[in-house]
């Protein structure tokens, strides 16, 4: 259940490891969370763990492979993740095949750094969400996933109609209601805006900005500059004075924007969770699985998290 990133790529490694997968949503990626996301490979707003940065690492090698494909979407870049606190939290650097640390003078000048403000400079994945859910999408069908666009409201009559013999439920910030033993689910909500690019290549993060999250994130055709991080916020209406207090603090940030017109803008509720969920969940007459609760950084996990789900199940 479920056709954003985590659908998706869980339908793609268990058709791979031989299973013949039926998927159930209410929406294509193009029109849930997914669609919505910067999509830079970063673990933001999700509780880190080994597991965590493991499917992390292998969500990286296995984007870098997609990245050497021109119809995919995805590409490498480098950038820089600014540090203005002394306790940031640095263990995702085990996820990254390189990086290298900088103290502020080796920060580049344009990136107005403070007293005190470090970073971690380093290659990663993004994905142009629009052509890399076209593509995820396509190549789950070509594989000969079949789709079904309808909401399910009941697990146990999708059991009884579908008679599957596994469910996998990984319907983002919903799942916790269907499955209905879960209250550790919550969204943080996520607003950003979507500049022409300028030619612009490098990301930048700057997640304790004392204005609030900061990212600027350019890819194929557009240039994300978020955001928010609202935590139990159900909003999911654009607020014009957030999208101006995140334009001025972005083209502070990279003042090569100013200037660049508003192509699109997006908000999207972040599954967020004290811990992602990856497990058999008992009370059901066949198996069911849970795959949701990415937070920020369900790109970030996507393929690493499908691969766990796909392990779970075994081969067919
Ligand atoms: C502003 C913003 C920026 C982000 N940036 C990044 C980033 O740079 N990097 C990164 O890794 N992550 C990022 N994220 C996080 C990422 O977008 C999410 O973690 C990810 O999209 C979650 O994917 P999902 O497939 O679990 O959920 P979703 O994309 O929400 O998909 C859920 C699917 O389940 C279906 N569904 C739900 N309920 C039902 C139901 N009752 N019946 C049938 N179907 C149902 C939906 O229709 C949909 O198909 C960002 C998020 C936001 C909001």
């Amino acid at each position: 259940m479920g056709a954003g990133v985590i659908g998706l790529s869980i339908a793609h490694e268990l058709t791979v490891a031989g299973h013949r997968v039926r998927i159930l949503a209410a929406q294509n990626a193009l029109s849930s969370v997914s669609a919505a996301a910067a999509a830079l490979w970063f673990p933001h707003d999700v509780a880190r763990s080994a597991q965590v940065l493991n499917s992390a690492q292998v969500t990286h090698q296995r984007l870098q492979q997609l990245a050497s494909r021109s119809d995919t979407g995805v590409r490498m870049r480098q950038g820089t993740v600014l540090m203005r606190r002394a306790d940031t939290d640095t263990s995702w650097t085990c996820a990254v095949p390189q990086y290298e640390w900088l103290d502020a003078s080796q920060l580049p000048a344009d990136l107005v750094p403070g007293t005190g403000v470090s970073g971690v400079r380093c290659t990663v994945p993004v994905a142009s969400t629009d052509v890399y859910l076209r593509w995820l999408h396509a190549a789950v069908l070509a594989l000969g996933v079949r789709m079904r666009t309808t909401e399910v409201w009941d697990l146990r009559k999708v059991l009884d109609q579908e008679n599957p013999d596994a469910l996998v439920v990984a319907a983002g910030i919903r799942s916790a209601a269907l499955l209905a033993d879960d209250d550790e689910t919550y969204p943080i909500r996520g607003q950003v805006v979507r500049l022409a690019n300028p030619g612009l290549i490098e990301w930048v993060i700057d997640n304790d900005n004392p204005g609030g999250l900061t990212y600027v994130v350019p890819r194929e055709h557009d240039v994300v500059c978020g955001g928010t991080g609202d935590r139990g916020s159900w909003d999911e209406q654009v607020d014009s004075q957030v999208e101006q207090a995140i334009l001025r603090r972005a083209l502070a940030l990279v003042p090569a924007l100013v200037g660049q017109p508003v192509l699109s803008r997006a908000v999207g509720l972040r599954p967020a969770r004290t811990s992602v969920r990856v497990e058999a969940v008992a009370g059901y007459d066949r198996p069911v699985f849970a795959c949701y609760g990415h937070g920020g950084a369900g790109f970030t996990l996507s393929w690493g998290d499908a691969t766990r789900i796909a392990g779970l199940i075994g081969p067919a």
